[in-house]
């Protein structure tokens, strides 16, 4: 793929959830319920190519052609906000693998962190797709994604929720094989490294500790 490929969902299911997911007076119950809700919309999108193989199955009436997955899927979250777009995609995807990579953002420089990397020795699955809510300078999915390349990853996609016009272009030029599912992009970072206007902390809206 030479070419990046940026999709924002124009779904109205997503921009319906999206706009309850910003609002200041969501809770962190429906917060979480919502995030859930729109991880699985944007990982359907994401998974629209994935491969299958052709499989027959006995009906109570004959025999149907069918069709298996025939990629192994991972997914990755990215600590801690990603952990809140796990569940959803799991459910949809029982046989996914969940590996975590936990980053933390160095407040001064905002520069990623690594605090926590389990993968296993060599890559386990065909697709990796790294969750992260927020896109903000890229400097955490970038990091992810070097993480994951120098494992031996061989096709990789990231899905979030809402991007910064910022992490997408850091994204889209160090990583333009990867391609990006997103719910929106929205106008700037601020001088702290906000989305604005976003949706604030992530993390804190999904665990309740803002
Ligand atoms: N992480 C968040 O949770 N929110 C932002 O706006 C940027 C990064």
């Amino acid at each position: 793929m030479s070419m990046s490929e940026v999709h924002v969902s124009t779904h109205p299911l997503v921009l319906h959830k999206l706009a309850l997911l910003r609002d200041h007076r969501t809770d962190p119950k429906m917060f979480r319920e919502l995030l859930r809700e729109m991880a699985v919309l944007i990982a359907y999108e994401a998974t629209a190519d994935l491969k299958t193989q052709k499989v027959t199955v006995t009906t109570p009436m004959g025999e149907a052609t069918g069709h298996r997955l025939r990629e192994r899927v991972g997914l990755v979250p990215i600590l801690r906000a990603g952990l809140g777009m796990v569940e959803g995609i799991w459910n949809l995807m029982p046989n996914t693998e969940v590996w975590h990579i936990g980053l933390f953002r160095d407040e001064k420089t905002l520069e990623p962190v690594e605090y926590y990397n389990r993968l296993p020795v060599s890559p386990t699955v065909d697709v990796c797709l790294v969750l992260d809510p927020m896109l903000a300078t890229g400097g955490s999915a970038v990091a992810t994604v070097d993480i994951l390349k120098r494992w031996g990853a061989s096709r990789i996609k990231f899905a979030g929720v809402i991007a910064a016009p910022e992490g997408v272009q850091r994204m889209t030029e160090v990583h333009p094989d990867v391609p990006l599912h997103l719910g929106a992009v929205d106008e700037c970072l601020n001088e702290v490294g906000y989305i604005v206007p976003g949706l604030g902390d992530a993390g804190d809206r999904l665990f309740g500790t803002g």
